[in-house]
This record gives structure tokens, C-alpha cells and sequence, in this order.
């Protein structure tokens, strides 16, 4: 197992070096001497935990916390304050700012230790347990709470350039058949084998695929213009059928196949994902009326304010 990495913000560098010293048998150690370049290095370490020093030169550790507190990657990394400052007050400002313990100078090895050792091992129950929180246990994607945070921040990161997103919705053709013929544990396994073959038609990094519920799947598609995300669902729904899963109670195919909705919009910071969610949702269902085993795509309006809007900003 990789150790956990402890990052130390303290512009003297005998501090560093006595931290360092106490923690280096059990953690990576990463460090900075200044507030200012530490996000930056924060950033490229990862790290576990945070000890900061208050009194800097140029940016302090009370600003650094608050700072770090905002970052969305960062803010949930635990901050413990070193300090030689040991009024209440000076207490009272750095839980202010959002650290999770304090720790005064000089230093003492096992206080600082153990202060270390039980919050990492905090931080990583906290990680699991909202791991846990946010996976389906049957087919191990992201559920559908996982969805909803996932589509929410695409939206709001894609709308300050207006880019395209898509969404997609499944939903396995004649599944309660499935069961009725196969069985429930024949249909978990169906579940799983769909899921692991919309895992591997994902193609970008970003591109996330997840379990909405029962027997229906969603893919989100960030700067996936309307083609791109019907080549996608399109290559989907065959893939899904080349598994060759039989199902002799299927009124379209003699094996398993998915219907397809697909929802493509410009964000805006004015539309919800509610837009793109009912949108797929209705394409779907659009799909199985008209035949089932097909993909059925719809581009978003943007509202008519928007559009003028943007009219507007054109013409000037
Ligand atoms: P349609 O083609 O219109 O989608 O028909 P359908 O039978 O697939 O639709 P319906 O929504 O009536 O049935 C969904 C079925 O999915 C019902 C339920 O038993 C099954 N299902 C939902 N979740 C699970 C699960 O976790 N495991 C198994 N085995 N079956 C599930
Ligand atoms: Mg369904
Ligand atoms: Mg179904």
C-alpha cells in the first residue's frame, strides 16, 4: 500500500525538517515555504493532510486555509495549523478558517504523530464511506446521486464558454420478461455484463457512465456536440447487442438489446440539468413506442431570453 502523503507549509525550513523527520518512517513527506506557490503544489501532490504554518511572510496560513477551503479539488484535504501563536483567539481564527486541529510550538513528536495518524485515518473512512455512498453495489458505476453532482458541476463548468453537452438514457428493452424467463440472478448478471460494456465504450476521460436505476442506464458527455453523442449511443446499442444475451421473451430481438435517448444543449448558466435529464428521458421513451433496439436523439432550444441575448451580443 502507498503511504499517505503529508504536505508541510512552514517558511522555516529547521520546521520543515523536524516535521519531516517525525513523519517520514510513516508518509511521503511534500513541502512549500511559501502560502503563495503552496496551492499550486498542493495540487500536484495530492495531498492527505496539511500542516500550516500561521505567521508567513506574503500570504499567512489563516488566508492559505480559507483559500484552500474554496478550492473544490483541495477543500476537503483535513488542515492542521502548527504555531508558535497560542492565544485562544489565534485558536478560534484558524478553526475559523476551516482547519480541523491545531498543534503549538514547539512541536512534540507523539502529539504531532498522533494528531497526524488519527485524522489521515479519518480522511480515509470519510473517502470510503462517500465512495460508498456514491456507487451502485451490483454493478460497481456511479449512481444516480453520483449522477446528479457529476451533471450539476459539468453544466456549471461548461456554461461559462457555452459548450455542448450530452446526456444519454437507457433502458434495457423487455427486462421484466428477462426475469421472468431467466431469473433475478440471471438478470443481475445481465445488469453487470451492460455496465462493464458501457464502461468500455466510453472514450474520453471526462466521459462518465452510471446507473440511473433498475434497468436503466445514463452516460454524460461533456463537449460532445449532438453527432458525436449519437455515434456514441449508436456504437452503444450495438455493442449491447453483439453481446448476443439470449432473450427468447424480447418482442424485437431473439437477445437483449437497450433503447436509446439522447439529450445535446449549449450549457447556460440559466438551464438545469432537469432540461437535459427530461429531455433523454423523453427521446427514450420516444424509442420504445416507435420499435424499441434504436437511438433516438433531440438538440435542445435554448429559452427564447437566451437566444436574444446572444443575438444581441452577435449584432454588437
Ligand atoms: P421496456 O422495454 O418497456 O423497458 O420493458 P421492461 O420490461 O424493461 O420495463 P419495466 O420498467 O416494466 O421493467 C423493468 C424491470 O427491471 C422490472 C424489474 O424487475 C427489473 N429490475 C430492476 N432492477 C433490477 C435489478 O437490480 N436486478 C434485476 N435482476 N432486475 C431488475
Ligand atoms: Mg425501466
Ligand atoms: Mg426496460
Amino acid at each position: 500500500m502507498t503511504k499517505p502523503v503529508i504536505m508541510i507549509v512552514d517558511d522555516e525550513i529547521s520546521n520543515i525538517e523536524m516535521m519531516a523527520a517525525v513523519l517520514e518512517d510513516d508518509y511521503e513527506i511534500c513541502f512549500s515555504r511559501s502560502g503563495t506557490e503552496a496551492m499550486q503544489i498542493a495540487h500536484a501532490a495530492s495531498p492527505d493532510l496539511i500542516l500550516l504554518d500561521i505567521v508567513m511572510p506574503e500570504m499567512d496560513g489563516y488566508e492559505l486555509c480559507r483559500q484552500l477551503k474554496l478550492d473544490p479539488i483541495l477543500r476537503d484535504v483535513p488542515v492542521i495549523f502548527t504555531t508558535g501563536l497560542d492565544e485562544p483567539e489565534d485558536e478560534v481564527r484558524g478553526f475559523q478558517a476551516g482547519a480541523i486541529d491545531y498543534v503549538t510550538k514547539p512541536i512534540q513528536p507523539i502529539k504531532l504523530r498522533s494528531r497526524v495518524g488519527n485524522h489521515v485515518e479519518l480522511k480515509r473512512m470519510r473517502d470510503q464511506l462517500s465512495a460508498l455512498a456514491t456507487t451502485d453495489a451490483l454493478t460497481g458505476l456511479g449512481n444516480r446521486r453520483l449522477l446528479e453532482e457529476l451533471l450539476q458541476s459539468q453544466l456549471l463548468r461548461l456554461s461559462r464558454d457555452g459548450e455542448w453537452l450530452s446526456f444519454i438514457m437507457m433502458d434495457i428493452d423487455f427486462f421484466k420478461q428477462f426475469n421472468d424467463i431467466y431469473g433475478h440472478l440471471e438478470g443481475d448478471n445481465c445488469l453487470r455484463l451492460v455496465a462493464l460494456t458501457l464502461r468500455g465504450a466510453m472514450r474520453r476521460n471526462d466521459d462518465a457512465c452510471l446507473r440511473y436505476g433498475g434497468e436503466e442506464f445514463a452516460c454524460i458527455l461533456p463537449r460532445t456536440d449532438h453527432d458525436g453523442a449519437l455515434e456514441v449511443a449508436e456504437d452503444i446499442r450495438r455493442q449491447i447487442e453483439d453481446l448476443g444475451i439470449p432473450h427468447s421473451g424480447s418482442g424485437v430481438s431473439p437477445v437483449v438489446t437497450i433503447s436509446i435517448g439522447v439529450a445535446t444543449g449549449r450549457s447556460a448558466p440559466d438551464l438545469s440539468m432537469e432540461l437535459w435529464i427530461s429531455t433523454a428521458d423523453a427521446m427514450l421513451y420516444q424509442g420504445k413506442r416507435t420499435g424499441r433496439n434504436q437511438v433516438t436523439g433531440h438538440v435542445i432550444e435554448l429559452p427564447k431570453a437566451t437566444v436574444e441575448i446572444e443575438q444581441t451580443r452577435e449584432a454588437g
